[in-house]
Parts: C-alpha cells; structure tokens; sequence
C-alpha cells in the first residue's frame, strides 16, 4: 500500500489526517537528472492533510539526504533538503489537481516536484570553495589531496581552466 495516500472518507470524517515515516526514493519515483547529483537515503515526511473546499492543504516537513559533487573542485560532500514548514494547497481532481483513485487521494506528485525543486542548482561543497587543486604534471587532476595550495594554487588552476 502507497504510505503516501489518504483516504478522503477519513479526511471528511477527521478534521485532519497525519502522515509520518520514510519512504524510498525509488517508491517515490524520485531521480536526479543532474550528474552531480545522487539521492543518498530515503525521503522523510510528517506532514498533516486537510480538506479545505474542493482543495487538499498538506503541511509539514520533508528531507531528503543527498550526495553531491562540487562543481568547482569535484569533492563529494553530502547535503540535506530541508523543506520545513513546507505546505501545499492543491485542488482535487481535473487537470491539474491530484489525482483521486476510489477514496484514495496519492500526495506522491507533489512530494516528489517540490524536493526536486530544493535540489542545489550547482553544488558547492562550501560557499567559497576555490576550485580545482593545481594540475599534476601528468594532467590528472587530484580533488582533494591538494589542501596546502592555498589561494594562489587555486588562481593558478583558475587561469588553466582559462586557457582550456
Ligand atoms: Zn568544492
């Protein structure tokens, strides 16, 4: 059974309706289509459904572990979506509200749009992160091991990715 859908019979029926645990990324169809990008853990949720009209207003908190991969220096470094205090008001049925299946009401869709949306556009493993080591002579990069540099081997690595 979808942990993830309500039943409106109990909605009517109960002021509101509450929904907690875990689920897999891979149940909730979640996919990063950003290399950099890789979904490391399952999504959490405690979040509350109430019927408000013809529309369904879930409100609550949602993470989701992420690995990423900095765009500048190509470190790995995990990162966290938060979305706290996150809500949606969202009508039922038609084209573009949720889908209803019988009494079932599955808030799958919207989950998973908006986490995709707090995915970090280009990750950086921190806000100042100065880039890539200075090549080693063979033109292998080495991410990572090259933390004695400091801010001038990052200039130089900078002026190589100019001229590439
Ligand atoms: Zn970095």
């Amino acid at each position: 059974m979808n942990p993830l859908a309500v039943s409106l019979r109990q909605l009517e029926q109960d002021d509101a309706v509450t929904l907690q645990g875990d689920i897999d990324a891979d149940q909730l169809q979640i996919e990063s289509f950003d290399e950099v990008i890789e979904i490391a853990g399952p999504l959490r949720y405690e979040l509350t459904a109430e019927l408000h009209g013809d529309a369904l207003l879930v409100m609550g908190d949602l993470g989701l572990p992420l690995k990423c991969t900095c765009v500048r220096c190509l470190r790995s470094f995990p990162y966290e979506v938060e979305l706290e205090g996150w809500s949606s008001l969202t009508p039922l049925g038609g084209e573009e509200g949720l889908q209803i299946a019988g009494d079932w009401v599955d808030l799958t869709p919207l989950l998973r749009d908006d986490v995709v949306l707090a995915f970090p556009q280009h990750p950086l493993c921190e806000p100042e992160c100065s880039g890539l080591p200075t090549p080693k002579p063979g033109g292998q990069f080495a991410p990572g091991t090259d933390s004695a540099g400091g801010e001038s081997a990052s200039q130089w690595a900078a002026l190589d990715q100019l001229k590439l």
